[in-house]
């Protein structure tokens, strides 16, 4: 068996994406707020001493809802070189350590985010931050702070991923309309959480070459289910 290194879970996020269908594929594309709460011993105010002085943090985490651990040797799967990212439709294999892919031998996710701000009440310490592109529940192993002089790169090449992906515009059925004014009024939900599902949205979640505009989709956002539809270039939040 090849080596294998154990690290420690630090904390866990919370984030409105209570499903994979919506999260956006990289982070920093949406400005969602979600928040880390770290677990004893990592909930010591003291390690995070200094941390306000950074506006982006570096996130890492496991990709702790594989289906299945395609890539990972060390479960007993074949490791496979090639994957097929979303962003070339879905059909095209490249080089796993060439894309951002889940399914790679460690199940490492790398986020840049925007930090918010820090809460301790008694021993339960959060950090608040907008971006991420991780999945609720999901297990932090590590923070960094994000260095603009070393981690910037202006004219790095990208790839497949060179632009960032286009935007749809986002409107409101009639139906949709009246129930974000019921939830707004009368549940007192925010109305950042219905300008964040429109950022989300505004990605298209649709798998590769959906193109049926009679199709309703679901999405799961915080305690919504969005209803949408998708046509051409404009995206139709049905109901919630
Ligand atoms: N920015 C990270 C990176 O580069 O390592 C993640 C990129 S990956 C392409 C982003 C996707 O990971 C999201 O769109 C979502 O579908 C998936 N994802 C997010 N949290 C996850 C989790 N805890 N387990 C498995 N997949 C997750």
């Amino acid at each position: 068996m090849n080596p294998v290194v154990t690290i420690p879970i630090i904390g866990y996020m919370h984030s409105p994406y209570c499903e994979k269908f919506g999260i956006p594929r990289q982070p920093n594309l949406v400005q969602v707020e979600s928040y880390l709460e770290m677990i004893e011993p990592y909930n010591d105010i003291l390690a995070f001493e200094g941390i306000d002085e950074f506006s982006h943090l570096w996130l890492l985490w496991q990709f702790h809802d594989n289906k299945h651990q395609a890539n990972n040797t060390d479960a007993g799967h074949k490791f496979r070189a090639q994957v097929r990212p979303p962003r070339l439709g879905g059909n095209q294999k490249i080089g796993v350590f060439a894309t951002r892919s889940m399914y790679r031998p460690s199940p490492i996710g790398l986020s840049v985010v925007q930090f918010l701000r820090i809460e301790k009440l008694s021993n339960r310490v959060r950090i608040y931050v907008t971006g991420a592109d991780l999945l609720d529940g999901t297990p932090i192993v590590d923070i960094k702070p994000y260095i603009q002089y070393s981690d910037s790169i202006a004219n790095a090449l990208s790839g497949y991923a060179q632009e960032e992906p286009q935007r749809k515009q986002v409107i409101w059925s009639e139906m949709a309309l009246h129930q974000r004014q019921q939830f707004i009024q009368k549940d007192q939900i925010p109305i950042r959480i219905f300008n964040e599902m429109e950022q989300v949205l505004a990605l298209d979640p649709r798998p590769a070459y959906h193109e049926d505009a009679e199709r309703i989709y679901k999405m799961k956002f915080s305690q919504f289910d969005v209803n949408f539809k998708v046509i051409a270039n404009t995206i139709e939040i049905v109901k919630l």
